[in-house]
């Protein structure tokens, strides 16, 4: 989910956002567009068909809110591509991305895949040791499907169950909502904002690396230029923990009165997901023991 109705701070990386979202991608990886378009979601939700061209199965990464004829899109598009679903993968459990999923499950019979037990399904899914055998996707685990390889990459801070997908075979790279297509992510309740800021570090080395040439985010059009776009990130995130201190500094004591302050241009119907990306940066800077006395997250 974005970080909605504020422009972030310092410059934006340049994102083409005129191209369309709906059947963009890589070699192996097509984006199926969710009409769930808003403030949170962008254009909607990207759900992801991965396969190797010419192969019978597909993967679906995401598949999005459980709208029924979305769901038979997405089905439709893998068999016009002579394409069985095979499995289904969560990048996170938030519902703009799992809620579809049962319903694709019972729609294809394909297993449902994800870091929390608690979202898994069909074979497998009582199973936390190996990802590739049974329903987890534990860091580092490889899965082998659609005649591809998928790399699990943890990926918490958004939120604690958050995991991207590495590509190799198109140096692409699944970013859930852990790096968006426009604007940046919102650190949500189960979130912390330490983990984010190591797991934004830890994509940044695999751009060092060579690793990633395109981001396939999870709402937003895909990014280019994955070395840019993590920086920016990076910055984005120091700049906004100095907004927070300064309003620290200027004798605000808690959440909703840093909130007035920073988020003073943002729609007020927005301001409830300010309080969980406030939160945690209190929390982060607590946890540093950076906080005055008196503060309440
Ligand atoms: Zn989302």
């Amino acid at each position: 989910m974005s970080e909605a109705g504020r422009p972030p701070a310092g410059s934006n990386p340049p994102a083409d956002a005129s191209a369309p979202v709906d059947g963009s991608g890589t070699a192996r990886a097509r984006c199926v567009l969710a009409p769930n378009p808003g403030p949170m979601t962008l254009n909607g939700t990207n759900t992801w068909l991965i396969a190797e061209p010419g192969s019978a199965v597909a993967m679906v990464v995401d598949p999005g809110p459980d709208d029924q004829a979305h769901l038979g899109r997405v089905r439709d598009l893998a068999a016009a591509a002579g394409q069985r679903i095979s499995r289904i993968l969560l990048t996170h459990g938030h519902l703009d991305h799992s809620a579809g999923a049962a319903r694709l499950a019972a729609l294809t019979g394909a297993p449902v895949m994800a870091a929390d037990p608690a979202l898994r399904r069909g074979p497998g899914a009582g199973s936390t040791a190996d990802g590739a055998a049974g329903g987890g996707l534990g860091p580092g685990d490889v899965l082998t499907e659609a005649g591809c390889e998928l790399r699990v990459v943890a990926s918490p801070g958004h939120t604690a169950d958050s995991v991207c997908l590495l590509l190799p075979a198109d140096r692409a790279l699944l970013t859930g909502d852990t790096v968006l297509g426009r604007g940046t992510t919102v650190i949500a309740e189960d979130g912390s904002l330490a983990d984010y800021l190591a797991t934004l570090d830890r994509l940044r080395a695999l751009a060092d690396q060579q690793q990633l040439g395109t981001l396939l985010p999870g709402h937003g059009p895909l990014l280019a230029d994955p070395a840019t776009v993590l920086d920016f990130y990076i910055s984005h995130r120091r700049e906004r923990l100095a907004e927070i201190r300064a309003a620290l500094a200027a004798g605000d004591r808690s959440g909703e009165e840093i909130v007035a302050r920073v988020y003073a241009d943002v729609d007020r119907s927005l301001w409830p997901f300010a309080r969980w990306s406030v939160r945690a940066q209190l929390d982060y800077l607590g946890s540093r023991g950076e906080l005055p006395p008196g503060v309440s997250p």
